[in-house]
């Protein structure tokens, strides 16, 4: 029934499809008569559903993947795909809630843009998707960080939608800012139309066989899912009449 999930994993795969066609460059190390070709680096700023397809699509591409996120039990789920993890230390760890990151104090914030100020410099693709539920998303790509990248590096902006994680990145554009590509598509989905509407599909008939009873549909209102929809159909009610 999970639709944003289901849709978040295939624009994971999306998002890196899109970064590794707009490099000059291939992500395996190749070597060939001619020289060697050492492999791509990918930078991912969150492991959750759309994060860790984008881990496993680079890693299959034969990138070399680096990833944070502030949810500790992600450590383990990065590695299983073969992404490193960088940890930020010296501060407990960030405190979760069913699988979603709660908002970190700026100290965290401080120490994690301290240990990725090196690696962005030296990568290749940057896909950011991290996101607190409810919040805007965080800044984590400021615009002097993007000055530090290599000319002709990609970053695709996964949470443009939401306000966007990259300070450079602007709405449903591509744009080049000091030499770096930024896509900021905010419907990936949508360019995988054959899988998306599958997936799609199934959701939503697994949801009204869970709904339906032989005399009509049953609306348990203390019941999670139930009582889930119905809060954000109200959500999206409030914010079609404003
Ligand atoms: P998710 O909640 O499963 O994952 C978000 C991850 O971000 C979590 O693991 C969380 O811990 C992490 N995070 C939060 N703050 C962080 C920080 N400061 N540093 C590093 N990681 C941090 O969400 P998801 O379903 O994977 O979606 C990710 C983003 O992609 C969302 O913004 C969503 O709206 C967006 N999205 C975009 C498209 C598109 O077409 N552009 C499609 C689907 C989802």
């Amino acid at each position: 029934m999970d639709a944003l999930s289901s849709q978040a994993n295939l624009a994971g795969y999306k998002a890196v499809i899109l970064g590794a066609n707009a490099l000059g460059k291939i992500f395996p190390l190749m070597m060939t008569a001619a020289g060697t070709i050492k492999p791509s680096k990918v930078l991912i700023f969150g492991a959750g559903v759309a994060g860790l397809q984008a881990i496993a699509t680079a890693k299959r591409l034969g990138a070399v993947v680096e990833v944070t996120d502030v949810r500790p039990e992600t450590k383990e789920q990065v590695e299983s795909l073969g992404g490193r993890f960088l940890q930020v230390e010296g501060i407990d760890a960030n405190k979760s809630e069913g699988g979603y990151a709660k908002e970190v104090s700026a100290e965290f914030l401080a120490k994690q843009q301290q240990l990725i100020k090196d690696k962005i410099k030296d990568a290749d693709l940057v896909i950011t998707t991290a996101l607190v539920i409810g919040k805007k998303a965080p800044v984590l790509v400021t615009e002097e960080m993007v000055k530090s990248m290599k000319a002709g590096s990609v970053i695709v902006d996964m949470a443009v939608e939401s306000g966007g994680n990259c300070e450079l990145s602007e709405i449903n554009k591509t744009v080049v800012k000091n030499g770096v590509t930024i896509i900021g598509e905010s419907n990936l989905p949508s360019l995988l139309p054959t899988n998306a509407s599958q997936l799609y599909a199934v959701n939503i008939s697994t949801l009204l066989n869970y709904l339906a009873t032989k005399d009509g549909f049953k609306w348990e209102l203390d019941e999670e899912i139930t009582k889930g929809r119905r809060r954000n159909h109200q959500r999206e009610f409030d914010n079609a009449s404003r």
